[in-house]
């Protein structure tokens, strides 16, 4: 679905993506796992089209075509995704104004007030957010969870076939952790694709990749099954470099 090729990625003068390949097919989960620092919300970020990142070399390639033009809106038309690590709070803007446009997006039609709540509902139950979040600013006050809590009620309605979730479980307490894992569950078809940003081999207890990439420096060091993510937890990060061919 997704292929990357040889991506270099600088911001001002310094390189940050060193050259990174990857395939991402539909239907499978991949984790990306790294110290701080090491370049995992940039290459999140460059996927969506951040716009703050210069593309100093590579290719994307979405379903065999050439995505190097298009702009986040139009990759999110496509079905790009991305779940920030740090999601940013909108005043003014109620989270029901923000859900009825993706909404909209999706569907290319709107909807009255009346049948959006019936049809969000079961999606706020979901994610275990109470309705009393729909009038609230788009994460203003929200907590930690709640937020993350948050960016997966608009992965439910926009069902995109490419959802990049950086740090979705980072700050959650165990009860909150076990939520969004169960609702990514629900949301997981044979046709989407999860790339799972993360530090935490937790999260990855109860959604199970397919494959772990672990990145150092801009770079993919090593890949792996799901087996790397505990050998990462048991040894660390300067073992798994000792095993790897750079
Ligand atoms: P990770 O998500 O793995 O912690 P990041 O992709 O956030 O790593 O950052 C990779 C490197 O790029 C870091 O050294 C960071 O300081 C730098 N970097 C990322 N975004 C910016 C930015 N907007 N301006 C300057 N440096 C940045
Ligand atoms: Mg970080
Ligand atoms: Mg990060």
């Amino acid at each position: 679905m997704l292929k990357i090729e040889q991506l270099k990625v600088g911001i001002k003068d310094r390189l940050i993506l060193e050259g990174i390949d990857a395939h991402i097919e539909a239907g499978s989960v991949h984790a990306i796992m790294g110290p701080n620092g090491s370049g995992k919300s940039t290459l999140a970020k460059v996927i969506a089209a951040h716009p703050a990142y210069k593309i100093l070399e590579g290719n994307f390639k979405w379903q065999d075509e050439s995505i190097n033009d298009k702009d986040a809106e139009a990759r999110a038309q496509l079905g790009i995704f991305l779940a920030f690590q740090n999601p940013l709070t909108i005043p003014g803007v109620t989270n029901m104004d923000l859900l009825m446009l993706a909404y909209k997006t999706k569907h290319k039609q709107s909807i009255d007030a009346i049948s959006f709540l019936e049809y969000i509902m079961p999606k706020l139950e979901l994610v275990g957010l109470d309705a009393s979040f729909l009038h609230r600013y788009v994460n203003d006050g929200f907590s930690g969870g709640e937020k993350k809590k948050n960016e997966i009620l608009q992965l439910a309605i926009l069902e995109p076939k490419l959802a990049i979730l950086d740090e979705i479980d980072s700050g959650l307490d165990i009860d909150a952790l076990k939520q969004i894992a169960h609702s990514l569950h629900m949301l997981k078809t044979t046709q989407n694709a999860y790339v799972l940003i993360t530090h935490y081999p937790r999260l990855l207890e109860y959604i199970k990749p397919d494959y772990v990439h672990v990145m150092q420096k801009g770079r993919i060091i090593l890949s792996g099954d799901a087996s790397l993510a505990k050998y990462l937890e048991r040894y660390g990060y300067d073992e798994v470099k000792k095993k790897a061919v750079v």
